[in-house]
């Protein structure tokens, strides 16, 4: 199995929930593919200390300008991303900024500028308590990249082919762009985490598309449920569009507590109102593998 936990919105829960699931199903031989690369967190779940592996990873590019530049300012007009800016009489280039494009490279009139693959971030291998985890992570002012999580990906699928895992569990990135959609490729379930408040069920709405759109089997959890007595938004949603729900997870104050000691939920506070949900539906998902 090939699963991927996902939420048009971040902060519903989605890693903790991610976490928990991955301790609790660690006998079925689970690779764990953190693939919010903007903002990774499995590993601090998991209290990885160390990586027993790490490499760079190269898709963004940027300009460089050379000694051979005559200043003649031609650049700095088509930089629509305002990447150049001239310091003591030089033409200089804010990498940060950068987007690649190579338009100041079609106007400069002496060839002065090259346009380098530069480092995009980093993804990183360790060994944990709870099976092999794949994590990355985007250096500052990198986009989002597809590419990365498809490398991730791969690396998850070869340690299933090895015998180090029988299965993946992707914790995919907020939203529905271009690394959400590298997490569906190849899955076969997706299991959507909400909060119940009408943007969570805007967001839910979107990532369930793309779960249609890529013919992937959504299931739904409901986090944080009781924080909007009243309101019923998600659970409409779910039965207007057949969407099964696994479980509701109540509002619960060991979670940060969990976070600050570096511990899945269900281990830090096996008996917490929310771990006594998330175990059911971990028994569930084990019906799957
Ligand atoms: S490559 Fe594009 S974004 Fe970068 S400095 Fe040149 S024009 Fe600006
Ligand atoms: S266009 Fe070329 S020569 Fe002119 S300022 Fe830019 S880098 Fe220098």
């Amino acid at each position: 199995m090939d699963i991927v936990v996902a939420s048009g919105k971040g902060g519903v829960g989605k890693s903790t929930f991610t976490g928990s699931l991955i301790s609790l199903l660690q006998e079925y031989g689970i690779a764990a593919v953190d693939a919010d690369a903007e903002a990774p967190n499995l590993h601090i779940v998991f209290d990885v200390k160390e990586w027993e592996q790490e490499k760079e990873f190269t898709a963004a590019k940027t300009a460089i300008i050379n000694d051979s530049c005559i200043q003649c300012g031609l650049c700095d007009n088509v930089c629509i991303y305002e990447a150049i800016y001239v310091e003591e009489g030089k033409h200089k280039i804010k990498q940060y900024l950068c987007e690649g494009c190579g338009a100041c490279k079609a106007v400069c009139p002496v060839d002065a500028i090259e346009i380098r693959d530069t480092i995009s971030g980093w993804i990183r291998i360790a060994s944990t308590r709870y099976g092999p985890l794949v994590s990355a992570e985007l250096d500052v002012g990198k986009p989002n990249s597809g590419k990365l999580v498809t490398e991730e990906k791969n690396i998850a699928k070869e340690w299933v082919k090895q015998g180090k895992a029988k299965h993946i569990i992707v914790d995919a990135a907020a939203g529905i762009g271009c690394q959400v959609i590298a997490s569906f490729s190849g899955a076969n379930r997706a299991i959507l985490i909400a909060e119940p408040t009408p943007s969570s069920l805007s967001d839910l709405q979107r990532v369930y598309w793309l779960t249609q759109h890529f013919r992937i089997e959504p299931f739904l959890v409901i986090n944080k449920y009781g924080i909007n007595p009243g309101y019923d938004g998600i659970e409409r949603f779910a039965r207007e569009n057949g969407v099964e729900i696994l479980g509701r997870i109540p509002y619960d104050s060991s979670v940060p507590k969990s976070l600050a000691a570096m511990k899945p939920l269900v281990e830090y506070a096996p008996d917490s109102p929310a771990s006594r949900e998330i175990k059911k539906i971990a028994e569930i998902v084990a019906g799957w593998l």
